[in-house]
């Protein structure tokens, strides 16, 4: 069992948090032209890389989506950022 941490309500188990997606992947545009099987890539495919990751999950009793970095490899969790303060550090370079 592992303890994540939500950025509004602290750490807690992981079983009250759902995975939803990695981070960074870009939307296919216009989504209106994109083919149905890369849309479904879009969605559904995920490149599970070993190692250290920026994922996006959901803290379930408070609906808070955040990034979570962790190590998929040694289950180490790094740190939790909430995806309004992610975004403003993507964009001025200060990610990692
Ligand atoms: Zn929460």
């Amino acid at each position: 069992m592992q303890i994540f941490e939500c950025p509004i309500c602290g750490k807690r188990n992981e079983t009250e948090f759902h995975f939803l997606t990695e981070a960074g992947k870009e939307r296919p545009e216009p989504a209106e032209e994109v083919s149905d099987s890369r849309w479904a890539e879009y969605l559904y495919l995920h490149k599970s890389p070993r190692g250290k990751t920026n994922e996006i999950w959901v803290h379930i009793p408070c609906g808070e989506f955040f990034i979570l970095q962790r190590d998929t490899v040694t289950r180490e969790v790094y740190r939790s950022i909430s995806l309004q303060d992610y975004r403003t550090k993507k964009g001025s370079n200060q990610t990692e």
